[in-house]
């Protein structure tokens, strides 16, 4: 369904979204090699219920977590485990909260390493989703923050997953709009005032290709290469995107770990 919200309606998703990114801001401190996805995820489960909030994907289609843990070629929908993250890992972390009858959904890709070719991958994923969130304006179509997108990645030599988009935010975790990360300019469902969306480009270093693994949930590429992926959630706005979510947090404590 496609629900538009008043502009109270849309401050409840504000408050929901600065929670995922405060959330996200305490995985930002935490994500360290040693460290296992499945306490990640606790610490993420614990901090949300302390803020009086439930985190959304635990138990949504019977999902077993917190958080989206996806780690290099995994794409999305990576299931906390045992795994120890290492040195040179790329760790996608998507998280959403339900707070006040709303949700927020965010995710954010962490790389401590120096691997030229992924840190590439993660600044051209963020930048294309800066793209898209440029187009998060009332009058557009979701065909537009798609092309925005999809050029920009291929135009990188990168693949764009399709079978994952994003899409319609608020008192459901997924409602209508679709909101592809490719299509045609002017194409789609047009935006306007009182839509809140989650735009999240998932780019891939090689094939746009991807599978799901035996486990039912995580999405990987088919050619093993790594998967960067960045959310936001949006209201459209008039004039410009109302950024809900931020990543401000998170780079907060990602710059004090690099001070010395
Ligand atoms: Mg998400
Ligand atoms: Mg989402």
């Amino acid at each position: 369904m496609l629900y538009f919200k008043t502009k109270d309606e849309i401050e409840l998703i504000r408050e929901s979204s600065l929670l995922v990114s405060k959330t996200l801001a305490e995985i930002a401190k935490a994500v360290k090699p040693g460290i296992t996805t499945l306490s990640l995820d606790k610490l993420a489960e614990e901090f949300i219920r302390d803020h009086g909030a439930v985190p959304s994907f635990k138990g949504y289609r019977n999902f077993p977590s917190s958080l989206c843990i996806s780690i290099n070629e995994q794409v999305v929908h990576g299931l906390p485990s045992n795994r120890m993250v290492e040195e040179e890992d790329m760790v996608s972390v998507d998280c959403g909260v339900f707070l006040n009858g709303f949700h927020g959904d965010s995710a954010y890709t962490f790389y401590m390493g120096d691997d030229a070719a992924k840190l590439k991958l993660i600044y051209i994923t963020k930048e294309c989703l800066d793209l898209g969130v440029e187009k998060a304006i009332s009058g557009m179509r979701t065909g537009d923050i798609g092309d925005a997108i999809q050029t920009y990645a291929i135009k990188n030599g990168y693949g764009v997953v399709r079978e994952l988009i994003g899409h319609g935010v608020g008192r459901d975790l997924h409602e209508k709009p679709d909101v592809p990360n490719y299509g045609r300019k002017g194409s789609g469902m047009q935006l306007k005032e009182g839509m809140t969306i989650a735009i999240e480009p998932m780019i891939n270093i090689g094939t746009k290709e991807v599978f799901t693994e035996s486990d039912g949930w995580t999405i990987s590429t088919k050619d093993g290469m790594p998967s960067a992926h960045f959310e936001h959630t949006v209201a459209i706005g008039r004039n410009q995107a109302d950024v809900l979510t931020t990543f401000e947090y998170i780079e907060e404590v990602l710059q004090s770990n690099y001070a010395y």
